[in-house]
């Protein structure tokens, strides 16, 4: 028996006005697996994830997320988010909350968690990020790689089903990306449902069960981490590997 599907994309096309930035998606994302997506710039890898929270909306096609099918008359778009959790570049934290705030709003205001509980839930999750004792600073008095580990507590103390990854290391100084990257590889090891989009390909080489390749808005390649890197199919894709390894 096939493990839980967690996201299954069937067919999917999306067009910004005329312009087509996905064409033809197909994806299966089961529970406990850890994709990678790389790709050029504007191949369409974003919008692909965003996609599977309904923060973009697809024309074509289908996209079902923990069981609940993403079309265009939805009404529990906050369902599919609450199952969802997400990482961007920009870490994208509430600047004017402290630290432990930022990780307690989401439960307590989306989910209905009791203040005590959302408190504690938020002091294990940061714990588990490491910086347990910046709980009462502000964003801004931490480091980048601080704040993008504070933004992946707060996307676990909603205890999503999955948790997608947007180049969350691309804004960071070099000397903070281990420091994210070693969070999310702890991660995976504990078995968190993971879609990343990132070009740290020895991330992808040590956590990925699959690689995917974007290229024009399509799938051009999806491997085994081994066999994407030591033996890529297409040209594009072996260019691309060229220019970022
Ligand atoms: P990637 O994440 O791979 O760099 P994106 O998904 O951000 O790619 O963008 C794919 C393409 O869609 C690019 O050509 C980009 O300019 C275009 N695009 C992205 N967002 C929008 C938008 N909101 N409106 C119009 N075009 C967009
Ligand atoms: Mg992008």
């Amino acid at each position: 028996m096939s493990a839980e599907t967690i996201i299954d994309v069937k067919n999917v096309s999306k067009w910004y006005g005329a312009f087509q930035v996905l064409t033809d998606i197909n994806l299966t994302v089961r529970k406990g697996e850890r994709i990678v997506i790389c790709g050029p710039s504007g191949s369409g890898k974003s919008t692909l994830i965003r996609c599977f929270n309904r923060l973009e909306a697809h024309q074509e096609g289908e996209i079902v997320v923990n069981g609940i099918n993403l079309h265009p008359k939805m009404r529990n778009v906050s369902d599919v988010r609450r199952n969802v959790g997400m990482v961007f570049q920009h870490f994208n934290l509430f600047p004017h909350m402290t630290v432990l705030m930022n990780c307690m709003v989401g439960p307590m205001w989306i989910n209905g968690v009791p203040e005590a509980e959302a408190r504690a839930r938020a002091l294990t999750f940061l714990d588990r990020v490491r910086i347990p004792e910046q709980a009462h600073k502000f964003p801004i008095q931490l480091s980048g790689g601080q704040q993008q580990r504070v933004a992946i507590a707060r996307s676990l103390c909603m205890q999503p089903a999955v948790m997608l990854f947007d180049e969350p290391t691309s804004a960071l100084d070099p000397e903070m990306v281990s420091e994210v990257l070693d969070t999310m590889t702890s991660l995976a090891k504990d078995g968190m449902t993971m879609v990343c989009v990132t070009h740290e390909m020895g991330f992808a080489r040590a956590v990925a069960d699959r690689v995917i390749f974007m290229n024009s808005g399509q799938i051009l390649e999806e491997a085994r981490p081994d066999d994407f890197f030591d033996n890529p199919k297409h040209e594009r894709t072996k260019l691309f590997l060229g220019q970022i390894l």
